[in-house]
């Protein structure tokens, strides 16, 4: 298990609980708009020893509610189910943040999640405008049927990168989305950054948040 990083402490990263982010080294895609390029190369040792990692765990036990994998993309990792069970062990519910990409591994790993947390990209057909990675959409459309035909929570999100994904994109997804019997989907606001600044990316207008909310309840999530 390679861990970049580890975030002591979150109220906003697994719902109604409070946690500890565990951020994996490597990540099989390049969105645009990424933020965390430094966990990206998976040929990268981690930074946080195993030793280490369990010892944070056993310190939080009555502080913290639940355990989340990010990254990078967490399903990358060989011996995620030993650190979930190791997590588990000491009471704490588990969840992960997933790019989707790597549906085997999603339907190896779900049973001992308790809240998945998917990203949707763009609209399936055009992932690689977003990830860089062609192909990726079919992967995720499949993790998302998995998720589905599970009693995993779940929450389904995605960056509006306005820079990439149209009025139309948004539509589909949401269709898509609904005809697949999802109830909730969030958008969350996009920020960019280059040398010097960050940019908030403007979230969908009024009127389109109308037509998606035709197909499934929208929330917006600002940054
Ligand atoms: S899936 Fe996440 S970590 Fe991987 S490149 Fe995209 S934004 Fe970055």
């Amino acid at each position: 298990m390679k861990i970049a990083a580890i975030l002591k402490f979150s109220a906003l990263d697994y719902p109604g609980k409070l946690s500890a982010v565990v951020f994996c080294q490597g990540c099989p895609l390049r969105c645009v708009y990424c933020h965390n390029q430094d966990f990206l190369d998976s040929s990268l040792s981690g930074n946080v020893s195993r030793e280490e990692f369990l010892s944070f765990l056993k310190t939080r036990v009555g502080l913290l509610e639940a355990i989340v994998f990010s990254g990078g993309e967490p399903l990358l990792q060989p011996n995620l189910r030993e650190a979930i069970e190791s997590v588990k062990e000491l009471g704490y519910a588990v969840g992960i943040h997933t790019s989707g990409v790597i549906p085997n591994a999603l339907k190896v790993i779900l049973p001992t999640l308790d809240w998945v947390g998917l990203d949707i990209k763009t609209c399936f057909e055009s992932y690689k405008d977003i990830t860089n990675v062609a192909d990726s959409g079919k992967l995720v459309a499949e993790s998302l049927s998995i998720i589905l035909a599970s009693w995993v929570n779940y929450e389904i999100r995605t960056t509006y990168d306005s820079r990439n994904i149209t009025d139309a994109d948004l539509i589909s997804i949401a269709q898509s989305l609904g005809e697949r019997g999802v109830r909730r989907w969030i958008i969350q606001e996009c920020i960019i950054r280059d040398d010097t600044r960050l940019t908030h990316l403007p979230l969908p207008s009024q009127d389109i948040l109308s037509k998606i909310a035709t197909y499934v309840n929208v929330e917006l999530r600002r940054s």
